[in-house]
């Protein structure tokens, strides 16, 4: 029951033991009710530079990341391009300061904002954000700005001397990439290597979920596929967008889903076989934890002798989200003695699961509310008999506490057998995307794919537990 250390993160100091006997067993302060080792962090790899500070030292001598984010802006802050102009704002630059320092007429800039709604498309400046200016004899005779990823704001100068503003949409272009790869450390740095940000890594880990504890079950040697969408506008990468299919092979066993859009526009994950990722009960409260204690029996370090622990610690920093682990209503909200600050959600079928040592609640949160599968109730904390930070989860049917790892609950309704035929249609491709390039692993793991693009109906296709 008892697990330790996990090698799904190794930028977490894992040096920390997860289990200080020696000095618990020495400070009698209270007898505790859990116990885990404080100083255990969630860490990732490392963010790229924010553009702001990026814009103030131009593009060079930045991160790769970032350079790429801002290879539209030029390296020099002006570019003379006839009597066109392109801006790229600094660091607390204003419009009137960019038109005094090119000397164009701070009349025409007034006679612009005045324009009718105008003026929100252009007082807000980033550094960064790029300008395209055009004039004659010191005189504005256009200005285009691109206020979101989708629209641009073009102000123009008529014949007569007037200026007209219009906002034109811009169009971007969705491409799907596909995206293989091996975890050789961490889920995030695996991705990283691939060039993929840290999003995609947790939409991934979103996406299984139910099936896969990513702090717990990586491997080394784990393979994943991933079908995914990215936004492009000029030809120039936007942003990641939604895994369309993702395959991830954990310790030999392959998983699989697909995304399929409902037709009340909700969307779901699937199985090639159609059934549905999704269960009713979450398989951890809080993402990326570390089970410190298990179910079971285990050594009471306070009153040195066997007990039983009714639930299952995760370790996780102070304030981590804890979530609802299925749909429910709150049926407690308060402090407990040895829980601390403890929430409890009593579900369908006599269910009741148990949320203890909370630092806070989440707001709004009273007893009889309804909560969803996955809402955040509550933030991880030491609050009541707990010698570190930690959730104390419990599982309760009937009253009768259960193992939360063992349970087997029911998934959600599969596709539907009116879409079956449409989802089948979708599949087909997806999956063929999944299947890793010519290389040297390709023929190993093509085939299934290829197997399941010709038969997708396939019942015996078991790619979840
Ligand atoms: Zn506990």
């Amino acid at each position: 029951m008892q697990q330790t250390s996990t090698p799904a993160l190794p930028e977490t100091p894992a040096s920390a033991p997860p289990f200080r006997r020696g000095v618990l067993v020495a400070a009698t302060v209270a007898a505790a009710l859990c116990v885990v080792a404080a100083g255990w962090r969630l860490s990732r790899a490392p963010a790229e530079a924010p553009t702001t500070a990026v814009a103030s030292t131009r593009a060079d001598g930045t991160p790769p990341g970032a350079a790429r984010r801002l290879a539209n802006a030029a390296s020099a802050a002006l570019k003379p391009l006839g009597s066109a102009i392109e801006v790229v704002v600094r660091r607390n630059d204003t419009l009137d300061a960019i038109f005094r320092r090119l000397s164009l007429s701070v009349e025409d800039l007034a006679a612009v904002r005045g324009l009718p709604g105008v003026r929100q498309s252009l007082d807000f400046l980033k550094p960064g954000d790029v300008i395209n200016l055009t004039s004659l004899n010191g005189e504005l005779t256009s200005l285009t700005r691109r206020v979101s990823d989708t629209a641009t704001l073009t102000v123009k100068r008529d014949a007569a001397g007037a200026f007209a503003a219009d906002i034109v949409r811009n169009a971007v272009e969705i491409r799907t990439t596909p995206l293989h790869g091996r975890i050789s450390s961490s889920l995030f740095r695996s991705f990283n290597e691939l060039g993929a940000s840290d999003t995609v890594a947790l939409q991934l880990a979103e996406v299984f979920r139910y099936d896969i504890d990513f702090a717990q079950q990586l491997q080394p040697g784990d393979t994943f596929s991933i079908v995914l969408e990215q936004v492009y506008r000029d030809g120039r990468f936007l942003k990641d967008g939604e895994i369309l299919a993702a395959e991830f092979v954990n310790n030999g066993h392959a998983y699989r889903a697909l995304r399929y859009t409902l037709p009340d526009g909700t969307h779901e994950y699937y199985t090639p076989d159609g059934r549905s990722l999704r269960k009713a009960f979450l398989l951890a409260p809080v993402q990326f934890s570390r089970i410190s204690s298990g179910f079971g029996l285990r050594w009471h370090p306070i009153l040195d002798r066997m007990g039983t622990h009714k639930g299952i610690d995760y370790a996780a920093p102070i304030g981590t989200p804890i979530r609802a682990a299925g749909d429910g209503r709150i049926s407690f909200r308060g402090t407990q003695r040895g829980y601390g600050n403890v929430v409890m959600v009593s579900h369908p079928g006599g269910v009741e699961t148990l949320y203890g040592h909370m630092s806070k609640f989440a707001q709004g949160l009273y007893v009889g509310r309804h909560v969803k599968q996955g809402e955040v109730i509550g933030f991880v904390g030491m609050t009541g008999m707990a010698t570190g930070p930690h959730l104390h989860y419990e599982y309760r049917v009937g009253g009768v506490h259960r193992n939360p790892a063992s349970i087997k609950t029911l998934p959600a309704e599969p596709i539907p057998a009116a879409l079956r035929a449409d989802f089948d249609a979708k599949a087909r491709p997806l999956l063929a995307g999944l299947a890793p390039q010519a290389g040297p692993d390709a023929p190993a793991r093509a085939a299934p794919v290829a197997a399941a693009a010709a038969t997708p109906a396939a019942g015996q296709m078991n790619v979840t537990r």
